[in-house]
Order: C-alpha cells, then sequence, then structure tokens
C-alpha cells in the first residue's frame, strides 16, 4: 500500500494547484512509464533470445525514456513533449525497421496526434501539423519496407529482413506490441475524459460563483437590487397562475443615518448595515424575500402577505429596530427606521408599486420619520 501510495504521489507531483496545465506533465509521465515498461520487456525478451543489436536498441529506448521520465519534472511540459516525440518516432522507426512493418509499431506514432490535441497551450496548427508528420511516416514506413521486404510473410506476423524469430517469438512481440498500443492509447483517452469532465465541473462551479456575485450585496450577504427584481419578476409570474395571492412590498430606509457615519466613522456605518442585514434576514425568513436596495435603503417581499399583516409586522420590527443596541468599538448607539409599504397590484404593475412604496417613505420622513406608512 505504502509503495502505491509513493508512486501515485511520485506520478502526480507539483499538480495540486488548480487551473495549472501541469496535466500534461502527469500524461507525459504516465506515457513515459508505459514505454519504459514496454522497452524493458523487449530489452528481456531480445537478451534472452541473443538478439544482441535489438537488446542494444531497447535498452537505449529504456535510458531515454527513463530521462524523459525525469524531465517532465521541470517546469516546461510543452519541451518535454517536443522531446517524448522525437524518442517516439525514433524508437517506433527502428523498430519497424528492425521487425518489419507487420510488427505494427509504427502505428503507435498515432497516439501522437491524440497527445497534441490534449495539449491545448500551443498553436492549433500544430495540431495539423503533427498529424501530417506521423500519417506521412507511418505511410513511408509502410510502403518503404513492403517494398523492400524479402520475405514475404505467408502468414507470417513479423516479416523482417533483419532479424529472423521463431512463430512464439512473433506472437510474444505482437501480444507486447498490441498491448502497449491499447495502454497508450486508453491512458491519453482517460486523460481526454478527465480534463473535459472537470472543466465542465469548473464552468458550472464558476457560473454558479458568478450568477451570485451578481445578485448579491458582499457587504450585507442580502440580494442587491438586481437579484431582487428578478426574484419578484418570477415570483409575479409563477403567482398568477394561482387565484389567490398576494404581495406586499416596502422600501425602508435608515433615519439620520449620515450622522452614524460622521458620529462614529464609515465601518461603523457599515457594520450598522450588517446587523440590520442579519436581523431582516431572519425576521423575513418565514415572510418573504429582504434585499439591500442601495445605500442605506433595504426592500421588504411580503410574499403571499397582504398590505395589513405586512403593516402588522412592520410595526413590530420598527420596535426591534429601536430597541437594539448597537455597539461599536468604545461606541453604544441606537438607530430607527422609516418605512413606506404598498400592497402589489396587477393594474399598477411592479414598477410602480415600488415608487407608490417609495413615495410613503418619503412621506414618513417628512412626517418625522421611525414610522410605517401605508
Ligand atoms: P435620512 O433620515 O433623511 O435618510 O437621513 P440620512 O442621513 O440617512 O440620509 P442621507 O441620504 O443624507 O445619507 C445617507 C448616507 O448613507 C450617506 C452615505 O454616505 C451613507 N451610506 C450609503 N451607503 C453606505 C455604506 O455602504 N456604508 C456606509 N457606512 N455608509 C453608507
Ligand atoms: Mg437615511
Ligand atoms: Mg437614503
Amino acid at each position: 500500500m505504502a509503495v502505491i501510495h509513493k508512486i501515485k504521489e511520485l506520478l502526480f507531483k507539483d499538480v495540486s494547484k488548480e487551473n495549472q496545465l501541469n496535466d500534461l506533465s502527469v500524461l507525459l509521465r504516465f506515457l513515459c512509464v508505459i514505454n519504459f515498461v514496454f522497452n524493458a520487456i523487449l530489452t528481456f525478451f531480445f537478451a534472452f533470445s541473443l538478439k544482441t543489436p535489438l537488446f542494444r536498441w531497447s535498452l537505449s529506448f529504456v535510458v531515454i525514456f527513463s530521462l524523459i521520465l525525469w524531465m517532465t519534472y521541470w517546469e516546461k511540459s510543452s519541451a518535454t513533449v517536443y522531446i517524448y516525440t522525437v524518442a517516439m518516432i525514433f524508437s517506433m522507426m527502428a523498430y519497424s525497421f528492425a521487425l518489419g512493418p507487420t510488427a505494427g509499431f509504427q502505428f503507435s506514432l498515432y497516439s501522437l496526434i491524440l497527445l497534441y490535441c490534449y495539449k491545448t497551450d500551443d498553436n492549433p496548427a500544430s495540431k495539423y501539423i503533427i498529424s501530417l508528420i506521423v500519417t506521412v511516416i507511418v505511410i513511408s514506413i509502410w510502403i518503404y519496407l513492403t517494398i523492400n521486404s524479402t520475405v514475404v510473410g505467408a502468414g507470417m506476423a513479423i516479416n523482417s529482413n533483419v532479424v529472423q524469430f521463431s512463430r512464439m517469438q512473433e506472437r510474444m512481440i505482437l501480444i507486447c506490441d498490441t498491448f502497449f498500443l491499447s495502454l497508450t492509447f486508453v491512458t491519453i483517452a482517460s486523460f481526454y475524459y478527465l480534463k473535459f469532465s472537470s472543466a465542465e465541473h469548473k464552468l458550472v462551479k464558476y457560473n454558479k460563483k458568478l450568477e451570485r456575485l451578481a445578485t448579491m450585496d458582499p457587504l450585507t450577504q442580502l440580494t442587491n437590487r438586481r437579484g431582487m427584481m428578478d426574484h419578484l419578476e418570477e415570483f409575479i409570474k409563477e403567482s398568477k397562475s394561482s387565484d389567490v395571492w398576494s404581495l406586499s412590498l416596502a422600501i425602508s430606509d435608515i433615519d439620520f443615518f449620515k450622522r452614524i457615519n460622521d458620529t462614529y466613522g464609515h465601518d461603523a456605518g457599515d457594520y450598522v448595515l450588517c446587523e440590520l442585514g442579519k436581523l431582516f434576514n431572519e425576521f423575513m425568513r418565514d415572510k418573504g424575500k429582504i434585499a439591500r436596495w442601495g445605500g442605506e435603503e433595504f426592500l421588504f417581499a411580503f410574499e403571499n402577505n397582504n398590505g395589513d399583516y405586512a403593516y402588522e409586522q412592520l410595526n413590530k420590527l420598527k420596535y426591534q429596530i429601536e430597541k437594539k443596541t448597537f455597539k461599536y468599538k468604545e461606541f453604544t448607539f441606537y438607530v430607527t427606521m422609516t418605512f413606506g409599504l404598498e400592497e402589489y397590484d396587477d393594474s399598477l404593475g411592479l414598477q410602480k408599486t415600488i415608487e407608490h412604496a417609495d413615495s410613503k417613505l418619503y412621506q414618513g420622513k417628512s412626517e418625522g420619520r421611525n414610522r410605517v406608512i401605508y
């Protein structure tokens, strides 16, 4: 278990940070490990079947892919991709020339096209260029080796001019090659899946965050004017299908708020807004919705509650505010609020209902403040 944990830690090293392109380094690490294991198996195989030139080739590829694996821990994953590309082309060409076209090693080069499509930090043209290069190499290897082949494999899987294998050895090479090819493609496909599903997840998360930021007041954490308007329009639209529904809107404004700022400081004013926000949120929990309408104004929406009920409730709230002690630093003070209340009427519409509530608020201010006008 500890060994698996250590390997996992090594493979995923330096990719814990969000929004980093290091996942490409991790994919390269996986591909290098696959290439390393594949070449190591071939090294043993060629050593035991006494194919010295092939043994030297595969051993050098074991070393080359180990070095590239080590390079993935560098900062520049792009450079490592290019080096990996050259190593892949070189190794697959060497095996194809040694073992013949029917061994199928050249087809592994198609995985490079997938790798470059996965790599999103470069010019899109590079994906077409690498696709073209790979296709040209694969077809050229096939044509060249088929034309120059002396042994025509009648039923033979491996058709090589360089070395001869027994039927059993050929099968082992083919199995090994098929596993290598499948593993390479499955690994890249898995990385694709993980990358795009996590990108989709992030997009949904950030959209929700943006939506919340656009409709929320950061100081009081209440809905802002825009959020409230959206909510009210939605509420009215949905309620219209029902016969019995009502909506009462009240705009409230803190009395002499400027004085609080001037006397105790702007931070004390902010503190009052936050404390009132918490009080209103709790108060409206079972009655409807509250929003910071702007500055030191709040809008109360009593949903499915008529004007008489809202009037009674706002008077209770007005009393609670009057009694509330605000303690900020060494200061202790009290505030009052004035409310203008209007019951929603379909013939009036939302905008006009708010305007009527607003004029009643100003009426309340001119009549002496700390009151509810309905
Ligand atoms: P009135 O009773 O007539 O409403 O008097 P008032 O002093 O409350 O009214 P006025 O419109 O003159 O002042 C409102 C003040 O509210 C002015 C502005 O600086 C303050 N204010 C608006 N938004 C904020 C805020 O987010 N934080 C703080 N601390 N003050 C704010
Ligand atoms: Mg005010
Ligand atoms: Mg005001």
